[in-house]
């Protein structure tokens, strides 16, 4: 059982690359956090220091509550996974199992009871006699991460490792990667560029951007309440619309925003009018899911934005309708109006989530 944490850890290159800044980040004991971020944004990293293998330049990385920034890898109880599950394919499926155990000088009977028991786990026990090749793509994995269970580590520490994978293979291995981890109950740090596989695994998910932590939450929050624009702009297909807009509270308790040329008023107790009441007099901008807006007619009454529809997109399971709105141009899930919950109540409670004071810094983040 082990935790993780990061405390203002930055990491430096020789060559003066700076590729993680002052990262705090805690990873409770038995979670799945992944770490999401595009290339080169220092993910890599900040798993190679939780493993031993970057020293990090300063602060420091935490194992259990003890400083660890001078462990040596062996003696961090972590097991990293590596990309495609490689396995020795000279070797059977358990003295694969088996190797690590070997290598730290085990004797056999031990080792042999222990293989048992963690193929056994893993429902493996009766392919123990085979090659890798003569696996399924799950099998293969299952032997991997036995492979790196076998020693009892307190941490799995996994980079990419589906990215060379074919699509269908990598959504099943997906499952079974954050199933078997949980069903082990084992801390693990997994590393991925790809959205989709955060969002379904993660317990929590830590977002990076050029070696700076933009957000730390559970899918829903990271989703749905983006602590910054980046991140706001970065997750969900359709981007989340963000439109720049400018508040004023009218003492008679309701709420001006204006969005271009358009201006919509809403009453005091609407939910929105919360959200943004605190900005007033400012420029901000108001992020705004596709699912969250619902198509209405024209002259439908209330807090309505008029676009002109550009074109419509048919995805099958959405349908989207992409509108000029002024300058801007937004897109609606046509699906929206069809869902159980009456349109209104789902634009009012999920409108307005993200809103963020229009500075130089913010515009640029969007951009
Ligand atoms: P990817 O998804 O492409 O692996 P990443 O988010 O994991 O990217 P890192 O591999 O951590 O990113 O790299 C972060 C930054 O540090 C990048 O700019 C990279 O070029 C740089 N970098 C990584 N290793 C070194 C090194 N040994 N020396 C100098 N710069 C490095």
């Amino acid at each position: 059982m082990t935790t993780v944490a990061l405390k203002d850890v930055t990491k430096v290159f020789r060559d003066g690359t700076l590729a993680v800044d002052k990262v705090n980040l805690d990873v409770e004991d038995g979670e799945f956090m992944v770490l999401l971020g595009p290339s080169g944004c220092g993910k890599s990293t900040v798993l190679r220091m939780v493993a031993g293998l970057e020293d990090p330049t300063s602060g420091a990385v935490m194992l259990d509550g003890e400083l660890a920034n001078d462990l040596p890898p062996r003696d961090r109880k972590i097991a990293m996974v590596f990309q495609d599950f490689a396995l020795y394919p000279h070797m059977t499926v358990g003295d694969n199992i088996a190797f690590p155990l070997k290598l730290a000088g085990l004797e056999p009977e031990p080792r042999d009871e222990r293989v048992t028991d963690v193929a056994s786990a893993l429902g493996i026990g009766d392919v123990l006699g085979r090659k890798p090749s003569q696996l399924s793509g799950g099998q293969r994995q299952r032997v991997a991460m036995g492979r790196a269970i076998v020693r009892r580590p307190g941490v799995f520490l996994m980079d990419e490792p589906l990215s060379n994978l074919d699509s269908g293979l990598r959504a099943e291995l997906r499952a079974e990667i954050s199933g078997l981890t949980r069903e082990l109950g084992v801390t693990t740090i997994y590393v991925t560029h790809d959205q989709a596989e955060a969002l379904t695994m993660a317990d929590r998910v830590a977002i990076m951007r050029k070696g700076v932590l933009q957000d730390v939450g559970t899918p829903t929050q990271v989703y749905g309440r983006p602590a910054t624009l980046y991140v706001a702009a970065f997750l969900g297909s359709p981007r989340m619309n963000l439109l720049e807009a400018s508040v004023y509270v009218h003492l008679d308790r309701y709420v001006t925003l204006t969005l271009g040329e358009q201006a919509l008023h809403l009453p005091w107790d609407d939910i929105r009018s919360r959200a943004v009441a605190h900005y007033h007099g400012e420029r901000i901008v108001v992020g705004m899911r596709a699912e969250a807006l619902t198509p209405v007619a024209p002259d439908a009454q209330g807090a309505v934005l008029h676009g002109r529809i550009r074109y419509l997109e048919h995805h099958g399971h959405e349908s989207l309708a992409f509108l000029d709105v002024g300058a801007t141009a937004i897109v609606v899930d046509e699906m929206g109006a069809r869902a159980d919950a009456p349109a209104t109540q789902r634009g009012r409670r999920r409108f307005g989530q993200v809103v963020q004071r229009l500075t130089g810094r913010a515009a640029e983040e969007v951009a």
